[in-house]
């Protein structure tokens, strides 16, 4: 799915959620007019007291159900249009689930799913990655918690990661753009969902190459990490490419944007995280635009001694 696409989906999400909410507003003015009818019915009917007095309890509890009508419209669109754009908002960078998410969000069903979503993402990273979060190691053998979700920060054209690590990315764009490196940023953090939609296809591709279902996704696994073991799920990883070569293959290397992020990459707290001589190691092919955070003190280690993240925490582990 192209950057295009995507923003369009997620543009197309937000749409839906502020059709629906307007809906339920019009539902909601629809209750206020059914009780203002209820008041005119009152006024013209009625010939004797006691009928008329009768009318008025009628007409009294009719504008009470109507008021109530209106204000369950009314929390209930709010927080329907609140559950849509938090989802909204959490998958621009990552895919179409959102629109997925909105169109299959009924009334009843569609509620329960958007305060549950709201709960995890304000608790998501209570208790995990606190101590040592930039050094989290997530590979094939280290898979992350499935319900981890980072807090995350919007960089730049939808793209989002991990809050502590919005600063550093930043600062290392800005740098390299004002020496007129024409850096881009093609991924960012995803969703369990969109690596799970990446894996999948790359599977895909195999089978109909006619591998077999094993063969299939190992071989997958070494260029798209299976779900769960993608770094750009902690959200502490980004895709860096030229604006000039935008292709993903090992000529990525060769242009001036890469050399300049592979030599500066550290002053930042950034990795190249998987290098040609390393692919034994992190089991991943070489990719010369993937950066991971580690921070600065890691990062200058790493990239000076030319060693791999595996390598420095099992010395690290050694050690102590
Ligand atoms: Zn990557």
């Amino acid at each position: 799915m192209d950057r295009t696409e995507r923003r369009g989906q997620a543009g197309r999400s937000w749409a839906e959620g502020s059709q629906a909410g307007r809906s339920w507003a019009e539902g909601s003015q629809a209750g206020g007019s059914w009780a203002g009818g209820s008041q005119a019915g009152g006024s013209w009917a009625g010939r004797s007291q006691g009928r008329r007095k009768a009318r008025r309890r009628k007409a009294g509890r009719r504008l009470c159900l109507g008021s109530c009508v209106f204000l369950l419209g009314f929390v209930a669109g709010g927080l329907f249009v609140l559950g849509v754009l938090q989802r909204a908002l959490g998958n621009v960078g990552g895919g179409g689930t959102a629109v997925v998410y909105a169109q299959g969000a009924g009334i009843s069903a569609g509620m329960g799913e958007t305060m549950e979503n709201g709960a995890q993402a304000a608790t998501g990273s209570e208790g995990r990655l606190e101590e040592g979060w930039n050094l989290e190691l997530v590979n094939a053998a280290h898979g992350m918690d499935p319900d981890y979700v980072p807090v995350l920060a919007e960089v730049e054209r939808g793209y989002q990661v991990d809050i502590r690590m919005e600063e550093p990315l930043r600062e290392m764009l800005q740098d390299a753009r004002a020496q007129g490196f024409a850096v881009r940023i093609c991924s960012a953090y995803r969703t369990w969902e969109k690596q799970e939609s990446l894996y999948e296809a790359k599977v895909e591709a195999y089978r109909e190459e006619g591998m077999g279902e094993k063969e299939a996704r190992e071989t997958a696994a070494r260029t798209v990490a299976a779900p769960g073991t993608s770094e750009h799920q902690l959200g502490l990883a980004v895709d860096l490419v030229s604006e000039a070569y935008q292709i993903l293959d090992e000529k990525q290397e060769e242009t001036p944007e890469q050399q300049w992020l592979m030599a500066h990459c550290q002053e930042y707290g950034f990795i190249l995280r998987y290098p040609s001589d390393k692919t034994e190691e992190t089991g991943i092919i070489y990719e010369p635009w993937h950066y991971r955070y580690v921070g600065q003190e890691a990062a200058r280690e790493i990239m000076e001694r030319g060693i791999c993240l595996e390598e420095y925490l099992e010395e690290r582990a050694q050690e102590e």
